[in-house]
């Protein structure tokens, strides 16, 4: 018997902070996607994938649209744009606290051609009249399939904008197993979990400088060993990250560990090094060898 199935991809764009990646992870009921309150945390688009009995959507989240400053920011602008190719939908987070004026995004959505879902996210954040002006303000901004007022973090309305997803997916069978969560690695996420405790425990420009990269997973007796490097850009750095008698790496290590036990639902050795990578942000030969 066949059943009418939708399949199809979404892009996920906005402006840094707008909580993008806390809409991806309420969407799958999951954490797939590193979430900080610093902006541009999210450095790659990460596919993640809601498989329902008969539909199958393909998310990608993206980095914050913003002005490239340095050729780390180039590849993350151009993953975003990449992910446009390849969407049969975008949704564009709004969100009501929202730092940064909105035109780049809005211009983003004009030149994409597909139906595009405005979603006005952190509505927890604001009063029922101020969304209804914000709502009437950006209607006339653009050509927006549907606009919806949503909370990720509170789960308010996410179902709705499911639904509304769907509406606009194509009839189509699906692109990947229907076992499958996303398109990265086990590794990757690891690499991740880390970069979040970074991000989260250090001030300022530092958790910008770092890259975190695994270089050794393997099983053992029913434990994990993984042994991951975080490269800083300078030496000065370094010396942040392993804090006063170790007390900063060890704290990253400590968070991260119980983080990655849960995502990999097993007992996890973590070892960490830092490691200087002079000026890696602006050099092609580390962002390549950084997988972007
Ligand atoms: P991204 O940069 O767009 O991926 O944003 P994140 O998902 O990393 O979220 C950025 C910050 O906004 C985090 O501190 C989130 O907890 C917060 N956030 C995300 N969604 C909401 C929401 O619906 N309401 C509120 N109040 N905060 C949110
Ligand atoms: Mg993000």
């Amino acid at each position: 018997m066949s059943t009418l199935h939708k399949s199809g991809f979404v892009s996920i764009i906005g402006k840094p902070n707008t909580g993008k990646s806390t809409l991806l992870n309420t969407l799958l009921g999951q954490k797939l996607s590193i979430i900080t309150p610093k902006a541009s945390t999210t450095r790659h688009r990460i596919l993640g994938i809601d498989n329902g009995e008969d539909y199958q959507i393909v998310y990608s989240d993206t980095p914050g649209v913003i002005k490239p400053k340095y050729a780390l920011h180039d590849k993350m602008m151009e993953s975003v744009s990449h992910s446009l190719e390849d969407a049969d939908v975008l949704v564009l987070v709004i969100a009501m606290d929202e730092r940064f004026p909105e035109e780049e995004v809005l211009k983003i959505a004009d030149k994409a051609h597909i139906p595009t879902l405005l979603v006005i996210n952190k509505v927890d954040l604001a009063t029922p009249e101020s969304i209804g002006t914000r709502i009437q303000e950006l209607s006339t901004k653009g050509n927006f399939a549907e606009i919806i007022a949503i909370s990720a973090l509170e789960k308010f309305n996410v179902d709705g904008l499911q639904q509304l997803i769907l509406k606009h997916l194509p009839e189509d069978p699906p692109y990947f197993d229907k076992d499958q969560l996303s398109d990265r690695p086990e590794r990757f996420f690891i690499a991740e979990i880390i970069r979040e405790k970074i991000f989260t425990l250090l001030q300022q420009e530092i958790p910008y400088g770092t890259e975190v990269q695994v270089l050794e997973f393997k099983e053992e007796g029913g434990l994990i060993r993984i042994t991951a490097d975080i490269h800083v850009e300078r030496k000065s750095q370094k010396g942040m990250l392993i804090g006063k008698q170790g007390s900063m790496i060890r704290k990253i290590g400590t968070l991260a560990r119980k983080d990655i036990e849960t995502f990999l639902e097993n007992k996890v050795h973590l070892e960490l090094h830092v490691r200087v990578s002079e000026n890696w942000k602006d050099s092609d030969k580390h962002l390549r060898g950084f997988g972007y």
